[in-house]
């Protein structure tokens, strides 16, 4: 059997990203059962598609949302263009075998600097802010809020709710206006919930939260 190493480890890009067909993969794999360099390599590599999996939608470097970028030109585009681009490169046998394993080096490297993009990334601001009784009724807890692009999400924690319902949690902008209605539910037996809710005004622009009981009752607010 020969030797097929240079032209086996140009295939460890692609089998890292799982992007090798069934016989190329058998082959591959064949050799790196005898080939301490090829698995040296592959271990080099290896940690890429996590990284990869980490990369939230338009912070790769290559995408500067500008409109000539075709939809699906993300991610999900260039590794298929990737994967093609070692086949057919596979296939010009007459092309020098650095210039190959070059293509690969830049294709890694290129991975690479998408997993420093990914870990640079900053998260969307968050916080959690305490619900205190009122003194109408003992229910207390706590309510996480995200900030999104549509306004705020909310998850309220409380307990120690009363008997009766519904119960309404209540979002007031600050400057004042009217409050909304960001999640209803009603009473559960435990007197404990925790409920999602939504609303329209801005993470920075949200004043107080309240939990809001039967007869219109606030029974727990920051
Ligand atoms: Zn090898």
């Amino acid at each position: 059997m020969t030797d097929r190493h240079e032209e086996l480890r140009l295939l460890l890009g692609a089998y890292v990203l799982g992007g090798l067909g069934t016989g190329d993969r058998r082959d591959l794999e064949d050799h790196l059962s005898r080939c301490e360099t090829c698995r040296e390599e592959l271990s080099r590599s290896a940690p890429l598609p996590g990284l990869l999996r980490r990369l939230p939608a338009g912070s790769a470097p290559w995408d500067d949302g500008a409109p000539s970028t075709p939809p699906g030109e993300g991610l999900e585009g260039l590794l298929p263009r990737l994967l093609d681009g070692v086949g057919q490169d596979r296939r010009r046998r007459r092309r020098s075998s650095m210039v190959r394993t070059g293509v690969i080096a830049a294709t890694v490297a290129a991975l690479a600097a998408v997993g420093t993009a990914a870990v640079r990334e900053t998260p969307a601001p968050a916080s959690i802010v305490s619900l205190s009784a009122t003194g109408l009724s003992e229910a207390d807890g706590d309510v996480s809020l995200v900030d999104m692009p549509w306004g705020t999400a909310l998850t309220v924690r409380v307990s120690g709710l009363p008997d009766g319902g519904p119960f309404v949690l209540e979002v007031t902008r600050s400057g004042g206006g009217v409050p909304e209605q960001a999640a209803t539910w009603s009473a559960t037996p435990a007197r404990a919930i925790e409920v999602r809710g939504a609303s329209s005004i801005p993470y920075t622009e949200i004043d107080t939260i309240s939990v809001v009981g039967p007869e219109g009752r606030v029974l727990t607010s920051r």
